[in-house]
């Protein structure tokens, strides 16, 4: 009988779909369950993860698994060097996320710019006449935004910055410079030689050796004054310190943050300490809709590893097919 686990909640549509197939076995871990996580493993054909690290000995002591399907397309919650050693794929939701993720880089954008947040409170707090006389926003309008990678979200990103009347500087060294120009953008062959020119900077890169602390104190130095910064990427991409430090001394004008070098952040994190910073509890691909989305997709992808018919587009490890 096929096994699936599902860590943590996923839209009902998962379970609807696997119990579509006849004598399927669904175990369902709450988020703490983590040493009946290692025995349910043992057997299980697939498991359906959500932000639960997988380290190496999790991974060896699944024999049976077909596949770990994330719900979501970062990985590096997943011991990948062990999933290759064990010959598991680790499929992701492809593009499921990726307009979900744009609009909320393009709500943290406004709300920074708008200073949401603190309009908000003020009006509640009855301070109507104070926050109109200190009111101290900018537009979009004419902006020159740079959009740090231009993969399935960042590709989303920069049309929608573009409709808002923004020029759009776009880097990706890893993709061809055409499928910039072509798609209308200006090409920023450099990343740290752009920084200047830009008055806001959205990150759209994966976590890695060469992204982590790509924003740090030099990179944030070379802003322009007042810039706006926006990460929806992973947090350790932006070194929150250097970036408390900036805010700090008006350097960079504000920042909307969805993700944290540490989740949850302990109220100790610099960035609550600005007015200054809209932030979001990681919540890039949780809409309703997302949410419904995804929860499909991985239970497909799961179906798909058991009948050995996995969707190659959605493994970001395919070498071990
Ligand atoms: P993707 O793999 O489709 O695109 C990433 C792009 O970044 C690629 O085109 C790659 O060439 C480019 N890139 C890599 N290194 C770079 C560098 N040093 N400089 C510039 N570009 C570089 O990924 P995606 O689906 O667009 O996701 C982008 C990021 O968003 C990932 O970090 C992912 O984990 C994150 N994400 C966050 C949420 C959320 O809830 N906030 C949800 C989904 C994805």
């Amino acid at each position: 009988m096929p096994k699936v686990i599902i860590h943590d909640a996923v839209d009902p549509a998962a379970f609807d779909l696997l119990n579509s197939r006849a004598g399927m076995e669904i175990v369902t871990l709450e988020r703490d369950e983590r040493a009946r996580l290692r025995r349910e493993m043992a057997d299980a054909d697939s498991i359906i993860l959500r932000y639960l690290p997988l380290d190496g000995d999790d991974i060896r002591a699944a024999r049976n698994l077909k596949v770990i399907a994330r719900h979501g397309v970062g990985y590096d919650n997943i011991d990948m060097a062990a999933a290759n050693e064990c010959g598991i794929p680790v499929a992701t939701i492809g593009d499921a996320n990726s307009v979900t993720v744009a609009e909320l880089a393009l709500y943290l954008m406004l709300a920074a710019a708008k200073q949401g947040p603190e309009h908000d409170k003020a009006v509640r707090a009855g301070e109507w006449w104070q926050i109109r006389e200190e009111a101290n926003t900018v537009e979009l309008y004419e902006k020159t935004v740079l959009v740090v990678g231009f993969g399935r979200i960042g590709k989303l990103v920069a049309p929608r910055c573009q409709a808002f009347g923004m020029k759009v500087m776009v880097c990706d060294p890893y993709i061809p410079q055409k499928l910039i120009s072509d798609a209308g953008f200006t090409h920023a062959p450099d990343f740290v030689a752009a920084l200047p020119q830009a008055d806001i900077i959205t990150m759209h890169t994966p976590l890695n050796d060469e992204t982590r602390h790509m924003i740090n104190a030099d990179t944030l130095s070379r802003m322009k004054q007042g810039a706006l910064l926006v990460n929806t990427s992973r947090g350790p991409v932006v070194d929150g310190q250097a970036l408390s430090q900036a805010l700090s001394s008006g350097h960079i004008y504000a920042a909307g943050i969805d993700v944290f070098e540490e989740e949850p952040p302990t109220p100790a994190n610099p960035l609550f300490a600005h007015n200054n910073t809209i932030l979001t509890p990681h919540v890039g691909g949780l809409t309703r809709e997302c949410f419904h989305r995804s929860a499909i997709v991985c239970a497909q992808n799961s179906l798909d590893a058991i009948d050995g018919k996995l969707d190659k587009s959605f493994v970001v490890n395919p070498e071990v097919l």
